[in-house]
């Protein structure tokens, strides 16, 4: 996949003068914009934008409302707990003289120790993001 065109202009910029979307260096209000990755768009772009709200009571930017972002904490403890009755499971007919079965469910605990890897890299990357945006929509205790 091509570079997007917001992270080349992130680096031959790094002062964020100059708005990603229209290339404007003349202008007196930015925005985080999360459509390019919380750098600043001018003031113009982004009330422009099709998530721009006017409506002064609601946020101005309605694109995480659009876009929820995946509860990746939640599909975490969900596979902590699958993990964990796999896990007593195999115990179980180990104990129980049944290296068959025990083997079987092995197989299935491998695919979800991938799948929890991968999980809490998503769950990193999303803090990132979120570190440095201001549309953090909800506080959590994110143990990774
Ligand atoms: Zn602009």
């Amino acid at each position: 996949m091509d570079e997007p065109d917001w992270k080349k202009l992130q680096r031959r910029d790094d002062a964020g003068m100059k708005c990603p979307k229209c290339g404007s260096t003349n202008y007196r209000e930015a925005r985080q914009c999360p459509k390019y990755n919380d750098v600043p768009v001018c003031i113009n772009c982004c009330k422009n934008c099709e998530y721009y709200s006017a409506d002064p009571v609601a946020r101005t930017c309605r694109f995480y409302i659009v876009n929820p972002q995946k509860d990746y904490q939640r599909e975490l403890e969900k596979i902590e707990n699958k993990i964990n009755t796999k896990e007593q499971k195999v115990d179980y007919f180990y104990r129980d003289n049944k290296p068959m079965i025990a083997q079987r469910i092995e197989g299935e605990l491998t695919w979800l120790y991938e799948e929890r890897r991968k999980l809490k890299e998503k769950l990193i990357q999303q803090k990132g993001d979120k570190k440095n945006g201001v549309y953090v929509t909800r506080k959590r205790n994110v143990k990774v």
